[in-house]
């Protein structure tokens, strides 16, 4: 399993000086942005931030805000602007943020022809929404801008190729788009064998950031390299409408063809009308948004709306505090509607995992429970996703701990002898051992 770590592709430009870039070709703020300081894409607050002399654009009053190159490309267009918009600080309604993007695509194909070439050959999606939506808004701002009416298709195929391909700045505070052409070229897939980490780098500073792809798994010679768009912990209809609203494409990858997710039930709903609740509901069909669901048991079909419904109930159920009130009767509640291996159950279970409340680790019984609970966590997790991964890697560190623990209680207890002592803590050094690799993949 070493291979998998030594498999990693780094997008980094020092450590890969041929191929991939590790800075993004083009930064820049979210379409539906806060106003962020156009340098270091920072959301700012009306109090404290400072004005750029060139455009009026706020910007953090620090001077490598002030004066840096990734805003000065477009401070003299954005100034045909006349400090004519009016930004709302409250909420993201800012679509001239949305022009910015643009005008950093557009400058950078007259300016960088060839790194031009590698956005461009990027897939746009469908963009019908887009043109009817607020991309008039949009070609306004930056006829303004340029001076002259800009190319409507051209527009929307920037912003397409921005939707479909960019990722969302993760960095606290932030607030942007990051373009990495050699990325976007990636398949998603919700079985992937990478992940991939997006970290702010010192040395660039303002606003750049690394991206560094990893393996999760042993990657075989000429087999597909796949990222996921959508996180691994969400059940089929999550992930399929996440990518349908954010991509346009229904995903149909393993993981999402399988209404079972892979044999875990992570999507299953219990069947109201199995006589002895056997049953479980699964998607009837995955080539489709919003399918009907059929219980794997007695065949009773239930419509998408209705089940919708049940897990809007659930999940409103999980975000209502009763976790932290009446945790037993929330699990009690929400068993009584999903599989046990259900996403919200198993979000619930991480948490009681993670969360330790009523424990007491001089109790056998609660250290045994613990155990068993990170277990099936475990169990769920390394067949939904799996491979050396950041989760994976926490949830061993915790439960390695406990099994030493519950083993030497058991011990002085005399509840086992020195053979299965040995046997458990065999286990957990075993445990420990993937955990560091899962941590050293991160
Ligand atoms: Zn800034
Ligand atoms: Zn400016
Ligand atoms: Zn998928
Ligand atoms: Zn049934």
């Amino acid at each position: 399993m070493g291979n998998s770590i030594s498999a990693s592709i780094v997008f980094q430009r020092k450590k890969n000086p041929t191929g991939f870039p590790s800075r993004p070709s083009i930064v820049g703020p979210a379409t539906k942005s806060y106003p962020v300081c156009l340098e270091c894409l920072s959301i700012l607050r009306r109090e404290g931030s400072a004005k750029c002399p060139g455009c009026s654009f706020p910007l953090c009053n620090k001077p490598d805000c002030l004066s840096g190159r990734s805003h000065s490309g477009e401070c003299r267009q954005l100034a045909n602007l006349k400090g004519d918009f009016v930004l709302d600080w409250q909420t993201r309604n800012n679509i001239v943020y949305a022009a910015v993007f643009v005008l950093r695509a557009l400058n950078l194909e007259r300016e960088d022809p060839e790194e031009w070439k590698e956005v461009d050959f990027l897939m746009p999606g469908d963009t019908t929404d887009l043109r009817d939506s607020f991309a008039g808004d949009v070609l306004d701002i930056l006829g303004r801008a340029l001076g002259q009416p800009a190319d409507e298709d051209r527009v929307l195929r920037i912003m397409g190729i921005r939707r479909t391909n960019a990722n969302a700045m993760s960095a606290e505070g932030k607030q942007g788009n990051l373009l990495y052409p050699v990325y976007a070229l990636m398949n998603s897939n919700c079985y992937s064998n990478t992940f991939y980490t997006l970290t702010e780098d010192e040395e660039e500073g303002g606003g750049r950031f690394k991206m560094e792809v990893r393996a999760q798994v042993d990657i075989a010679e000429g087999e597909e390299i796949t990222t996921r768009y959508v996180c691994s912990f969400d059940c089929l209809p999550g992930r399929q409408i996440k990518i349908w609203q954010n991509w346009r494409f229904l995903c149909r990858c393993r993981r999402c063809s399988d209404p079972t997710d892979l044999g875990t039930y992570f999507s299953a709903l219990r069947c109201r009308a199995c006589p002895g609740g056997e049953g479980f509901l699964l998607p009837a069909a995955t080539d489709v948004l919003n399918p009907p669901w059929r219980c794997d048991s007695c065949g009773h079909c239930e419509g998408p709306r209705h089940v919708t419904e049940r897990l809007s109930e659930c999940q409103r159920l999980v975000k209502e505090g009763l976790f932290a009130s009446r945790p037993a009767e929330l699990w009690e509640r929400l068993s009584r509607e999903l599989h046990p291996n259900h996403f919200l159950m198993c979000t619930l279970r991480q948490k009681r995992f993670f969360v330790r409340d009523r424990f007491d680790p001089k109790v056998e019984r609660d250290l045994e429970d613990m155990v068993a609970t990170g277990e099936k966590l475990l169990e769920v997790v390394t067949a939904i996703d799996p491979g050396f991964t950041q989760r994976r890697g926490r949830i061993l560190k915790v439960l390695a701990r406990d099994r030493m623990m519950l083993a030497r209680l058991r011990r002085e207890l005399r509840l086992i002898g020195e053979k299965e002592f040995k046997s458990a803590l065999r286990l957990a050094a075993a445990e420990c051992k993937t955990m560091a690799l899962c941590f050293l993949n991160g």
